[in-house]
């Protein structure tokens, strides 16, 4: 299986600080059935800044690592874009990293709101070419609160990414509600792990592709499993037409 989204990388985000630790990450991985995954580096966040030479420098660097000492996972690069103004303007400049050199472009709104901007982004990055994924769009309180907000987003050619842990509920009850609701309204193409590192913030993979196994059953399963491996590949990935999502807040229990 594929992981698209994962802080792995030593030294560089909030995630693992040193060889070692990734090390350890890349042992859980393979143990939770990962054979490839796509480092995603934070950037321009506020906090980082990881351009797309650097990333490769160290991508090339881990996996050198991982070959040595026999673990069997691949290291694919890629970069988690915190939304920014002049980010097409960067790309165009070489700074910016799609996914495994692909046509997909992770994108991260600010934890609590959609930049009033976004829309036309997301619309002049397609123009560029790229198809934007919206990283956990579970986790930002505006889409949350707003669930048409992403709905128009998705209508309108974005795909977005829910973490495996929000599904199995350990963002709490509200994000793993809305996750569920996001993969039964075709809102949602790629669960991913998003792992920072194995004591808060570790994979869950295995135990939200149970979840879909169990409460979905296998074409779902496949769906996600085989979305990861196309994009992976550069290759168009599958989609249903999405669906609105018409429950009251209240209903749905989010703030
Ligand atoms: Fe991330």
């Amino acid at each position: 299986m594929i992981d698209i989204h994962c802080h792995i990388l030593p030294g560089v985000d909030d995630g693992p600080e040193k060889t070692e630790e990734s090390i350890l990450m890349a042992k859980e991985a393979v143990k939770e059935g990962i054979k490839t995954i796509i480092a995603t580096p934070h950037h321009r966040n506020n906090r980082y800044y990881n351009s797309k030479e650097e990333i490769l420098k160290k991508v090339n660097k881990l996996n050198d690592e991982l070959t040595e000492i026999d673990i069997p996972l691949t290291i694919l690069p890629g970069q988690e874009n915190r939304i920014f103004g002049e980010l097409i303007e960067d790309y165009r400049k070489g700074e910016i990293l799609t996914l495994n050199n692909s046509d997909y472009l992770f994108i991260e709104f600010p934890t609590s709101s959609v930049p009033r901007y976004a829309e036309q982004l997301l619309y002049d990055i397609q123009l560029e070419g790229l198809t934007p994924i919206i990283v956990h769009p579970e986790r930002n309180k505006e889409l949350l609160d707003n669930p048409t907000i992403l709905y128009n987003f998705i209508k309108n050619g974005a795909l977005s990414q829910v973490t495996a842990a929000s599904l199995c509920g350990y963002f709490g009850k509200s994000i793993q509600k809305y996750s569920k609701l996001l993969i039964e309204h075709n809102l949602t193409h790629f669960i991913a792990s998003d792992a920072h590192n194995l004591r808060n913030r570790s994979f869950k993979f295995s135990q939200a592709f149970e979840i879909i196994q169990k409460e979905y059953g296998s074409e779902l399963f496949y769906f996600f499993v085989e979305n990861a491996e196309l994009l992976s590949k550069g290759k168009i990935i599958e989609k249903d037409i999405p669906v609105p999502i018409m429950r009251r807040k209240k209903f749905l229990g989010v703030f």
